[in-house]
């Protein structure tokens, strides 16, 4: 078994390599070590088959020339392509290539194909055709590189061998080892060898060809040397005994040979080279191995053992080396190719079986059903979250994602909206005044408030909608990564159903879509049609007003302090400097910054309220004018101020007369709060409030002398606040008539509460309605989108898909699979093969 033999064993198994994308078998490097002119290229080109390498006396190889066989078949594409070497050759020609083609040389390999060529990495896309030419190739490009005096150089000639009759391997030339340096080789010029010769040796991958010429003693042998320090072990390491023909007469070299002088595990093999009279007169590689197979057998010594000695052993041994090299790479292969072999198969599988055109229609409806409920379970699965595809990490999908719109979208665009859009003060007072008509505006006109809430609900419908939209869009996109699910391969073998069961089931969704948002905008009209402020949540009137009076109070207790300041101290001035009073007052002031720096703490503003009473008092005292009713009905204020009836008096006062409206206000209270309700004095039902009492009240109570606050009157803020303060502290003074100008000031400061009011009301109204709306959308995109959708998909999907003249239409396989799934047949039919070229391997 030749080198040759292997290529059959080779090629296959790189064929699958390469089809099957395995790893590489990676045959080993051979390179051949040796000392200079031992015959390393000699050896080279005998096991190559080829005469192409330049060889002779003296340092002839002076660069690495890696040598690489690539295979081809003789029918091979790469044989007949174009190359762009047609004007290379008409510029380098010579006089030996232009005889050549004057022969006719060039007649006859043009009718002949060429099978077999060198080409040059330095020269691309240039084949060399002539191996003379390819000698000369070497032999020029060392000189360019490593100059015309024997110097060598690190740089390698790299150098394809394309030819039907070699083995994929790489083969490496070295230059020979010397000691003396010669010619322009630096002094170190055997360190540089040495050096140049480990870096390709020491690889793991390389058999070494350790070339020892057995005219030279053994133990002088530089390359035996030099391929111990790589592979100690010598498992890698080939000895090679040339020039046998050249021992002295009566020497021969058998003891080396049959391993008795230097172990070497893959042993010591034999060779006669071409001597350089053969090379000199051409003598033909075939002739020269006839030769010296015929040395071995006529020579007395290597008789015995010419089976083992000379070139065609040496290939045979190479051969076992590449064979075990090749075996030990197979398990891994094998192993490979199985794994292959099962993706492949199952792969295959996904692509299901080969459809059968003579399957019955029953076969056929079956499985349009079984894969319509399949999609059927894998979209309510998506909605219900127990599908899980690729995406669902990634963001939120499916049910997940519709409770996020309810719960997050839904509820922050409800949230953001603002009860009081775009409804100003001046609209207020305006609905309030047109709804009291021509009737004077005594109460707060529910009408008013009825008239300005129906339009705010107003607001809710567009994110009511919008939410509606999102879901509405969940559900489609759901509908689609259906098809990116488990059953996605499944189904996408049958591209027209899979586009049948979108459109259907979007069919489906779009049908409910405006049903849906329809029940959601009379959702919103429902809460539009009827204002129920006996609704438990409903702040209420009562409730409102209260907050309302409780902080105008707060602001004028604040107000009144920084007045009653201003009025103590021109009392102060006007009348004796007491030093006790301005202590009083001194400290009145601190309790009332106080107050102010502090804001609104029960407690605090109760004990500033009680600073400020003891102020008042003290101021008072000062004037002994001041009737004494007045102080009393002051401190009756004091004790009342903050209590519940008073403030029932105003809410009366702001609600009118009603006896029914008043009645539901009363029962909605009582249900509110348990504790026992306090019918208003009949007197305070009526409270109208009088200005009088500001020029008769605490500050300035001499009537005719305006005082200094009657100067501010004009400044409405001031003025309101003013009068409002009076009017809850002198709650039982009523029997004062109005002042027509008077009235007016009164009606703008009671504009501004029922403004606020009515504002409250607004707001509370509003977040019942909100909450509810924000319960009930979701609930009814529920009920009318999403559930039906669930329960009528399957249905739908039957009524619109399962009819027998449409079940060929829609198993219509889709060709890229039908594709794919020859592949995949062709696929597994080349590891199969494989496998089995494998096992005969070994
Ligand atoms: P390298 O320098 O190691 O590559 O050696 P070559 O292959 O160039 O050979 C050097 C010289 O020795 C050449 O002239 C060869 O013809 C000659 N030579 C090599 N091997 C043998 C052999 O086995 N017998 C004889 N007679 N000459 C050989
Ligand atoms: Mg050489």
């Amino acid at each position: 078994m030749s080198l040759q033999d292997l290529i059959p064993v080779v090629n296959k198994l790189q064929d699958i390599v390469t089809t099957t994308q395995l790893a590489d078998i990676d045959l080993p490097i051979l390179a051949v070590v040796g000392s200079q002119s031992c015959g390393k290229s000699s050896v080279l080109e005998n096991i190559v088959g080829k005469d192409f390498l330049p060889r002779g006396t003296g340092i002839v190889t002076r660069r690495p020339l890696v040598l690489q066989l690539i295979n081809i078949h003789e029918d091979d594409p790469i044989v007949s392509r174009k190359v762009n070497d047609s004007n290379d050759e008409l510029e380098e020609i010579d006089l030996e290539d232009h005889l050549r083609k004057m022969n006719g040389g060039s007649k006859n390999s043009k009718n002949k194909k060429k099978t077999e060529w060198g080409e040059f990495l330095h020269i691309p896309n240039k084949r060399f055709y002539n191996f003379y030419e390819i000698r000369r190739e070497i032999e020029k490009e060392t000189l360019r590189i490593a100059g015309e005096n024997k110097g060598i150089s690190r740089l390698p000639i790299n150098l394809k061998i394309y030819s039907p009759k070699v083995l994929n391997l790489t083969l490496v030339d070295l230059p020979g080892l010397t000691k003396i340096p010669i010619g322009d080789q630096p002094t170190d010029i055997e360190r540089q060898t040495r050096n140049l010769i480990s870096e390709y040796i020491s690889k793991p991958n390389c058999i070494i060809l350790a070339v020892s010429p057995a005219n030279v003693d053994l133990v002088n042998s530089e390359s035996l040397k030099l391929a111990r320090q790589v592979d100690p072990t010598g498992k890698r390491t080939v000895g090679i005994l040339t020039k046998l023909d050249l021992m002295d007469q009566g020497t021969n070299a058998l003891d080396i040979l049959k391993g008795n002088v230097y172990p070497l595990k893959l042993g010591f093999i034999g060779i006669v080279n071409r001597s350089q009279q053969d090379i000199a007169e051409n003598k033909p590689l075939e002739d020269s191995l006839q030769s010296e197979q015929q040395f071995f057998l006529n020579h007395p010594a290597y008789r015995s053992m010419a089976s083992k000695c000379g070139t065609k052993y040496l290939a045979q041994t190479l051969n076992k080396i590449l064979m075990n090299h090749i075996r030990e790479r197979l398990p891994d292969i094998k192993a490979k190719l199985n794994t292959l072999m099962g993706q492949t198969e199952h792969e295959l599988a996904s692509y299901g079986d080969m459809p059968n055109m003579g399957d019955s229609k029953e076969a056929r409806g079956a499985m349009v059903l079984t894969l319509m409920t399949k999609f059927a379970n894998a979209f309510m699965n998506s909605i219900e979250g127990t599908l899980i595809t690729e995406i669902s990490t990634k963001e939120l999908c499916g049910g997940a994602r519709i409770y996020n719109i309810y719960n997050e979208v839904f509820g922050s665009s409800l949230a953001a909206i603002n009860p009081t859009h775009n409804l100003s003060i001046h609209d207020i007072r305006t609905a309030i005044r047109n709804s009291a008509g021509p009737r004077p505006s005594l109460f707060v006109p529910e009408l008013a408030f009825d008239l300005l809430v129906k339009p705010q609900i107003g607001l809710l419908e567009e994110p009511s909608q919008r939410c509606v939209e999102m879901v509405y869009e969940e559900l489609m996109k759901i509908v689609h990564s259906v098809c990116s699910s488990d059953i996605g391969p499944e189904l996408s073998r049958y591209p027209r159903l899979q586009a049948k069961l979108i459109e259907v089931v979007s069919d489906l969704l779009r049908e409910r879509l405006g049903p849906t948002i329809k029940y959601v905008q009379s959702l919103i009209e429902i809460h539009r049609a009827y204002i129920n402020t006996n609704h438990p949540s409903f702040v209420g009137a009562a409730k409102a007003m209260s907050i309302v009076v409780a902080e105008r109070q707060k602001q004028k207790e604040m107000e009144l302090n920084s007045k009653l300041k201003l009025a103590t101290q021109r009392i102060l001035g006007r009348k004796l400097k007491e030093a006790e009073t301005i202590e009083a007052i001194e400290e009145g002031e601190e309790r009332a910054d106080g107050d102010e720096g502090e804001g609104a703490d029960d407690e605090e503003a109760e004990d500033t309220d009680e600073g400020v009473a003891k102020m008042k008092e003290d101021i008072v005292s000062v004037d002994d004018d001041f009737p004494k009713r007045k102080r009393s009905s002051h401190k009756k204020h004091q004790h009342h101020e903050s209590q519940q009836p008073l403030n029932e008096s105003y809410l009366n006062y702001f609600l009118g007369k009603d006896p029914i409206v008043h009645q539901q206000q009363m029962q909605a209270q009582a249900q509110l709060h348990p504790t026992p309700f306090k019918f208003p004095h009949p007197l305070e039902t009526t409270l109208q409030f009088n200005t009088q009492f500001v020029n008769n009240g605490v500050i300035n109570p001499n009537n005719s002398t305006p005082s200094p606050l009657i100067g501010h009157k004009r400044s409405e803020s001031q003025l309101s606040h003013h009068d409002f303060k009076n009017l809850t502290i002198n709650e039982g003074y009523n029997e004062s008539s109005f002042e027509s100008d008077e009235t007016i000031n009164e009606l703008t400061e009671r504009e501004q509460m029922e403004c606020e009011l009515i504002r409250r009301l607004i707001i509370s109204y509003f977040s019942i309605i909100r909450e509810m709306v924000q319960d009930q959308v979701p609930k009814s995109i529920m009920c009318l989108l999403v559930n039906h959708v669930k329960q009528h998909i399957q249905n739908r999907l039957v009524v619109k898909l399962y009819s027998d003249d449409m079940f060929d239409e829609l198993l219509r396989e889709d060709e890229g699979i039908q594709a794919e799934r020859e592949k995949c047949i062709e696929l597994l039919k080349t590891y199969r093969e494989a496998a089995r070229i494998i096992s005969d391997v070994v």
